[in-house]
């Protein structure tokens, strides 16, 4: 065969139609392995197959002219149209087919069968196009061989272009599809004779040899058209397949979480995240097995995943640091790997950090730290489990403040809050442990002492808290004393719930601050009811209060000496319908808590004013404040509006303050009370020996009046101590320019005493009762007809 191919043929044309053959099936080859198995086929079939087809015509014909032995006059233009026809439409189908049905062997072949078949229709319809002084005679057995030689070598070319469509494999199709071309051809051009040549005459529209090669050169330029496009468009694939690679680096480098890519249990890419989340070096050769397995998860699951959902693991880095993840997976198709996956990795210690936070902002009160009402009432359940099922006692102990609405509304918030925070810390160093201190807001506070089976052991810590908070706390201006009323409840006794206990230790606590401040009270079933009282009590007076029903009484005072009067004092009275007469010694002080307390101040203030300018003697007269009145309310302002509406003279109005007026010893108390002096008003200082009766806060402001309190007058003729006490008194405020006069004078012998003592000025029963506003005045015309003189042997 190989010396019929050398004896017959013009060896530098065969050479060039292998050449070309080679580059043709390879630029073919190149354009079928560019469309992706799965894309839409749009035109590359065409294409392919014009590309396919050109290249084994040109191939065919090249050889056709080199060919010694018969050459022909010229070929048949139809047939030769015809050939290139079928062989590019079989070749771009063989193709097609082949792209199709990559992901199966045959269907591969089959594709690359029929390629073979274009090749071999495209021989034999050339051949038949030959002009021939004779007739073509085939060697039968040959024919099989090229056509089975070209559906082998076609179905080997399209099986190794493959699915994947690799560089090595589309080298070596290209080499099959060549081989294909060119041994179909010469075995073919070995199967034939020419028999019986009887004219030359050629066929009337034939193809010259020279229109061939013009042909031929026109298919040539199409082919290496075709290389040249192919190969710009593969630099300008490769260039765009770079980017999309570094675009998607980009993306992954860009990621919040560390990204672990991972095919068959083994990491094959990350990015700098998730090295730097799981301090690996770059290989991620460190990373230990266990933990790569748990951020696998359960690879029987991964087969079902879309995306799993986020789990949370604590990692345990190889330096030792472990802190909590929330790993994501998603099941990853990676080529040439049975299972791959890409794993998300987050680090979520801010996020449990926030959540802590939030949790403990949820349960505690920000300003003091401690636990607030709901956490305390959390614990307080958990101490009621373990005690009912022990059989044991445990306390509850409410804590509210004394003066703490005065701090807050003296010193502003900002100082309220620096008094709560230290009490806290007070409270919280008096504690034992195991016992819990919370904050329910305001000045209130709760203790829960899971271990005190006996009263005693709330007494004692009682006792505790009410010396650690007896120290002053200094503020910015002055210093505050809080003090606290304690009311205690025990489990089971007294509640079964914590609701119950809280409710019954607050009875307790208001049972200590009626009591007087600075107490502890244990609950009794009868505060309950006291309790109640006080309740009803407010409503009842606030009802008074719109509906005008407090009236005022005055109660003369009365020269030591002479007994005419000089001045009267200013008693609120108050009669209620059910309640009958009640005690302004009992609703002021629910006035001051209520916040009352401001209303009934104004309103003694103008009513005294008013009564006192009438009185047909120009008698002083003495109206009292309370001290939270006098800190609350415009106190100045009330006077001056009182004074004006009335056109009494300041000179004739005389406030009598009480000691705890002056307690934190603040500069605008002290202005307050040097304003009123610049009005022209008297100031008196109201139940001396009572309170602190310290000497400081006489020489604090200049008094015009001392009133010694009633409770010394009365021990006074029965105790010589308390009468020394009183002549002490008395002298000491005379040696401060300040009138003396004696509350609560009931016995001739006490008025006699006190005269003794030098006292200025004398009240009480034994002188003159309270007496309503229209008693008074005739009360006061009597004694401005009768000369003093008389009065005082009446
Ligand atoms: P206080 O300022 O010490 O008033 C004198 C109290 O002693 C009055 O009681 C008066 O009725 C009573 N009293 C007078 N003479 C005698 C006596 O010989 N023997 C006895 N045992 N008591 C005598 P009252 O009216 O019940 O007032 C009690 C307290 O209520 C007053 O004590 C005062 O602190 C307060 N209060 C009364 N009215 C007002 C007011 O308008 N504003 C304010 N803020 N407090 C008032
Ligand atoms: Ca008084
Ligand atoms: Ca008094």
């Amino acid at each position: 065969m190989l010396d019929h191919l050398l004896s017959h043929h013009d060896l530098a044309l065969v050479g060039l139609a292998g050449a070309l053959c080679v580059l043709g099936n390879y630029v073919t080859v190149l354009i079928a392995g560019r469309v992706p198995a799965g894309a839409r086929a749009g035109g590359w079939p065409l294409l392919i197959g014009l590309c396919g087809g050109t290249t084994a015509w040109s191939t065919h014909f090249i050889a056709m002219l080199a060919y010694r032995l018969y050459p022909p006059g010229g070929y048949d233009l139809e047939l030769t149209v015809l050939s290139f026809v079928v062989g590019t439409a079989l070749a771009g189908l063989g193709f097609e087919f082949a792209r199709r049905a990559a992901h199966h062997v045959l269907g591969r072949a089959s594709g690359g069968a029929l390629v073979g078949m274009a090749v071999i229709a495209l021989h034999y319809i050339g051949m038949a196009a030959m002009a021939m002084p004779g007739t073509l005679v085939y060697d039968a057995s040959l024919v099989a061989v090229s056509v089975v030689l070209a559906i082998a070598l076609g179905a080997g070319a399209t099986t190794a272009l493959g699915a994947t469509r690799r560089l090595p494999g589309m080298i070596a199709s290209g080499l099959l599809l060549s081989a294909m071309t060119l041994s179909m051809h010469f075995v073919a051009m070995h199967a034939f004779d020419i028999e019986a040549a009887v004219s030359g005459a050629l066929p009337a529209h034939g193809v010259s040899r020279t229109l061939l090669a013009v042909a031929i050169g026109g298919a040539v330029a199409f082919i290496l058209t075709i290389a040249v496009v192919g190969a710009a468009l593969d630099v300008r694939l490769a260039r765009r397949l770079r980017a999309e690679a570094d675009r998607f680096r980009v993306l992954a480098e860009g990621a919040f979480e560390g990204l672990l890519v991972i095919a068959d249990g083994r990491i094959v890419d990350s990015n700098t995240k998730a090295r730097k989340l799981l301090a690996l070096d770059d290989a991620c050769s460190n990373l230990c097995p266990q933990l790569l397995e748990r951020l696998i998860g359960d690879a029987v699951d991964t087969a079902e995943w879309g995306e799993s959902d986020p789990v949370e693991l604590t990692v345990r880095r190889a330096d030792g640091l472990s802190f909590p993840v929330e790993v994501t997976r998603r099941r990853l198709p990676l080529p040439g790997c049975a299972s791959g996956q890409l794993i998300a990795i987050r680090d979520v210690t801010a996020r449990k950090l926030s959540e802590i936070r939030i949790a403990h902002l949820a349960l505690h009160d920000p300003l003091t730290r401690l636990p607030n009402r709901r956490f305390f009432a959390e614990l307080a359940e958990r101490t009621i489990a373990r005690c009912e099922r022990a059989g044991e006692r445990f306390a509850v102990m409410v804590i509210d403040l004394d003066n703490f609405k005065l701090v807050n509304d003296i010193h502003g918030h900002a100082a309220g809050d620096r008094v709560i925070a230290e009490v806290a810390r007070r409270l919280a160093g008096a504690l034992r442990t195991g016992d819990i201190v919370a904050r329910f807001g305001g000045d209130e506070f709760a203790l829960l002492l899971s271990a005190c089976p006996q009263p005693a052991q709330a007494t004692a810590l009682a006792a505790r808290i009410h010396r650690a908070l007896a120290a002053p706390i200094v503020l910015e201006q002055g210093h505050a004393h809080p003090g606290a009323s304690i009311g205690v409840a025990f489990f089971p006794h007294d509640g079964q719930d914590i609701e119950a206990l809280l409710r019954r230790a607050d009875t307790a606590m208001y049972k200590a601050k009626a009591d007087g401040k600075a107490t502890c009270r244990f609950f009794e079933a009868a505060m309950d009811a006291a309790l109640l009282a006080r309740k009803r009590l407010e409503e009842r007076l606030r009802r008074a209060i719109e509906c005008e029903q407090l009236t005022v009484a005055y109660q003369p005072i009365v020269d030591c000496v002479t007994r005419t009067p000089v001045a009267c004092e200013t008693l609120l009275r108050w009669h209620d319908e059910e309640l009958g007469n009640v005690s302004p010694a009992e609703f002021i002080q629910v006035a001051e808590e209520s916040g009352l307390v401001a209303a009934l101040g104004e309103f003694v203030l103008r009513q005294a004013c008013q009564d006192a300018a009438a009185w047909p003697l120009p008698l002083q007269v003495a109206v009292n404040v309370s001290a939270l009145q006098f800190r609350r309310g415009d106190l100045l302002a009330s006077v001056r509006a009182a004074l004006a509406a009335s056109g009494l003279p300041p000179a004739r109005l005389e406030l009598e303050i009480t000691e705890s007026v002056l307690i934190d010893n603040r500069d605008d108390v002290v202005r307050t009370l040097r304003g009123l002096k610049e009005l022209g008003l008297r100031v008196a200082m109201d139940d001396f020996g009572t309170g602190f009766s310290s000497l400081s806060y006489l020489q604090s402001f200049q008094f015009d009046k001392l009133k010694i309190d009633r409770a010394f007058v009365a021990d006074m003729a029965v105790d010589g101590k308390e009468a020394s006490l009183v002549r002490a008194i008395v002298s000491m405020g005379r040696s401060l320019h300040m009138k003396v006069v004696a509350e609560g004078v009931e016995t001739e012998e006490q008025a006699q005493m006190l005269r003794a003592f030098g006292c200025d000025q004398l009240q009480g029963y034994l002188l003159a009762r309270p007496m309503p506003a229209d008693a008074i005045a005739a009360y006061l015309a009597h004694h401005a007809t009768h000369p003093p003189g008389l009065a005082a042997v009446g």
